[in-house]
């Protein structure tokens, strides 16, 4: 069994958020670290998502992405039109995130440190080390490790495959489809299957919420925050989150284009009206509506959304029921630092929305999760250091000695 100081099992936005900033805060030797991801390569699962449905540019704000530097984007010398959008928040294209993303890997030299397999297990040694049980029949014994897995479950209906991030089918011109959900996802949904030729329903269970991010704003620094981390009771912690994150919703400009499509007759929209199940007749499908309604079509793609479920994580589900770590509303009650207590255990993501708040699965989570953890290795306070929650500059030097270094709390 290999031993190394560091094991980052996941290879997303997420680990590498992380990943940089303990390396660039000195508290990681590149040589000491290794992640796993059964992809084999960095931010595959982000990527291919996008890739598939077609998306240009990020929902959230320009200052939110792997690099320990607040401003990397912003500051780019090869900046083409469109990589960072005008207006008052303004956010980056796909082509400039992924450039960051690969200099950042390149110039960190992480490219070497995935190896490709799925870690399945993990178990706390009585001396704290943590072995890592991996797919592939290795197991390497880690000083700490960072589940970074992003584990979902996709929501679904009746009749459907659960799906976390849906596949546009394939269509020929002419064909229709039916497009259930109303988050921005849906609505690029409907702008892959117009492009395709094929007509479309759009059927969104409430009204179309317009929202420039899936969460507010006031969420991604100590606006919300502030009172949130004040919150001991976990059961008002989830249900702020809840309340918080509220379902799908779609930017102001997207609900406007989906309206006009809709007022034009360019497609059909059905407000308001909840999908209750998919049923298939020989070649056709019938999407059920509540209120007795049906809606015929070729194919059906619906983009539901996903939640997080700690009893379904193969990682994190034995400590809830070895009583290690406890759970509420499906969600891990970690430590200040992301730690399953008691051990070296850093979770991030939506895992850690009781302890982060409704945006843990964000980018801007990432970078959140990347101080506190990064704070706890160098002996500093990770509330202190969290740049959603303080608004101190007191983060962990680039050396990893705890002097302030003036970063605001939008890094
Ligand atoms: C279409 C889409 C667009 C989004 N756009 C934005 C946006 O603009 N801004 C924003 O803030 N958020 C956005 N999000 C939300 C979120 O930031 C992304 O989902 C992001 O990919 C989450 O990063 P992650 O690293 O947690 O997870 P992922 O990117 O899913 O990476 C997790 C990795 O872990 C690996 N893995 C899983 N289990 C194991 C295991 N047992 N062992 C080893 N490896 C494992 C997987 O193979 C995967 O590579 C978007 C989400 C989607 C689906």
């Amino acid at each position: 069994m290999s031993r190394v100081g560091l094991v980052v099992v996941g290879a997303g936005p997420h680990a590498l958020t992380v990943t940089a900033e303990l390396i660039v805060d000195g508290l990681v030797d590149p040589g000491e670290l290794v992640v796993l991801d059964p992809t084999g390569c960095w931010l595959d699962q982000w990527q291919r998502a996008f890739d598939r449905l077609g998306i240009t540019h990020l929902r959230s704000p320009v200052v939110h992405h792997p690099h320990p530097e607040v401003d990397a984007i912003l500051r780019r010398r090869d900046l083409r039109d469109g990589d960072v959008t005008a207006g008052e928040v303004p956010v980056p294209s796909q082509r400039v995130f992924l450039a960051l993303a690969r200099e950042l890997v390149e110039a960190l030299d992480l490219d070497g440190c995935v190896q490709p397999a799925r870690a399945r297990s993990l178990h706390v040694g009585e001396d704290g080390t943590v072995h890592v049980e991996c797919d592939d029949a290795t197991s390497i014994r880690a000083d700490r490790v960072v589940v970074a897995t992003n584990t979902a479950v996709p929501v679904t209906l009746q009749g459907l495959v659960p799906c976390a991030v849906p596949e546009p089918p394939e269509v020929t011109a002419g064909d229709h489809v039916v497009v259930i959900g109303g988050g921005l996802t849906a609505a690029q949904l409907v702008r892959r299957v117009l492009v395709d030729g094929a007509g479309v329903t759009l059927v969104t269970r409430r009204p179309i919420v317009e929202r420039a991010f899936d969460v507010d704003p006031g969420w991604m620094g100590p606006k919300y925050l502030a009172d949130y981390t004040r919150l001991a009771d976990p059961v008002e912690r989830l249900a702020a989150v809840r309340e918080a994150r509220d379902g799908g919703s779609m930017p102001a400009g997207d609900a406007e284009w989906i309206r006009g499509l809709a007022a034009s007759g360019q497609i059909e929209l059905c407000e308001g009206a909840a999908a209750t199940a998919v049923e298939r007749n020989g070649d056709t499908t019938i999407v059920r509506l509540a209120g007795g309604h049906e809606v015929r079509c070729d194919h059906v793609v619906a983009a539901l959304g996903s939640r997080f479920a700690v009893e379904n994580d193969p990682l994190l589900a034995p400590f809830v029921a070895s009583g290690r770590v406890g759970a509420i509303g499906g969600y891990p009650l970690l430590d200040p630092a992301l730690r399953v207590p008691g051990t070296s255990v850093h979770v991030c993501g939506r895992a850690a929305m009781l302890e982060l708040g409704p945006a843990a699965g964000n980018l801007s989570g990432a970078r959140r999760a990347a101080r506190r953890i990064s704070a706890h290795v160098a002996g500093v306070d990770p509330v202190a250091a969290d740049p959603g929650v303080s608004n101190q500059p007191i983060v962990p030097s680039r050396c990893g000695s705890g002097v302030a270094a003036g970063r605001s709390w939008a890094g």
